[in-house]
């Protein structure tokens, strides 16, 4: 695992889960490589907020994309070079406000890389304001009074919009998510994983309530049916049993596989590094 740190600080609230899955993350990466797969092809993109320090603290390739972006520039590398692993770290306000659309048209166009979404219910970098998935109630600094609106359920319309691949688990639980975390990656096709990963500094509640009501439930491949009762068994809102594991897996051909014959996303262009460099600088 030595080979993806970096020097760089980390600079997440001392005991934030996100360490956990960095751990998590690193140690598949590792096997990945034990596998065959080449350092060099591993990329990670992320995008603004707590989530988007992940590329901080990984040696991997990558990419910082702007706030709801990661996802869709992640599209953009797989594009241009089909043969990578890419996987698009977004916080829950990116990938369920902002991003909603790309999460929709990946859901859809099926290429083959991977969501980790941290939901932690909240905007945890700019300190505490509701997401679309925060329960009605909730009391930040946009809603001292508390959320008037309702959350909606992200992984319901990533299903209907026909993500091939949908899961979701605990950043308290290493090794499920360590677990989760390379089938995601090993799924051929859209892989959304979904890390409930409580913000100890604005939702402190939700470490307890996670430990307590997480609930691992095991669903039958290729069941659309079942997939969607369990994840609408829990719309971000009401207290009781939080379902994990791996709701829905099935196989759609890729987008790369539907776009082979096109050559316009493969063809090599000649890069002037040492001019883009001097512009740049
Ligand atoms: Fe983690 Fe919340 Fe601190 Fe962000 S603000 S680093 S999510 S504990």
């Amino acid at each position: 695992m030595k080979e993806f740190e970096t020097n760089h600080p980390n600079t997440w609230c001392p005991g934030c889960p996100n360490s956990v899955i960095l751990q998590a993350f690193k140690g598949v990466l590792a096997n990945l490589v034990k596998d065959g797969i080449s350092h060099h092809d591993l990329v990670a993109v992320t995008d603004i907020g707590c989530a988007g320090k992940f590329y901080d603290l990984l040696e991997v390739n990558g990419f910082y994309a702007l706030h709801g972006r990661s996802l869709i520039t992640a599209f953009g590398m797989k594009m241009a070079n089909p043969k990578l692993k890419v996987v698009g770290f977004i916080g829950d306000g990116g990938a369920y406000a902002e991003g909603l659309n790309h999460l929709v048209q990946l859901a859809r166009l099926n290429p083959d890389l991977t969501a980790l979404v941290f939901n932690n219910r909240v905007f945890a970098l700019t300190v505490g304001q509701g997401t679309p998935v925060t329960e009605e109630g909730y009391r930040g600094n946009t809603t001292p009074e508390g959320m008037i609106d309702p959350p909606y359920n992200p992984l319901a319309v990533a299903l209907s919009a026909g993500a091939p691949f949908i899961a979701r688990t605990s950043a308290l639980d290493i090794s499920a998510s360590q677990k989760m975390i390379k089938q995601a990656i090993q799924h051929r096709g859209f892989s959304i994983l979904e890390i409930l990963q409580p913000c100890i500094t604005f939702r402190p509640d939700d470490l307890v309530e996670l430990r307590q009501n997480h609930k691992p439930v095991s669903a039958k491949k290729n069941n659309r049916e079942e997939a969607r009762q369990i994840i609408e068994s829990w719309n971000y809102d009401q207290k009781g049993a939080i379902p994990v594991g791996v709701f829905y897996q099935a196989n759609r051909p890729v987008w790369e596989e539907r776009h082979k014959a096109r050559t316009w996303h493969r063809s090599q262009r000649k890069v002037d590094m040492k001019k883009i460099k001097q512009e740049l600088l």
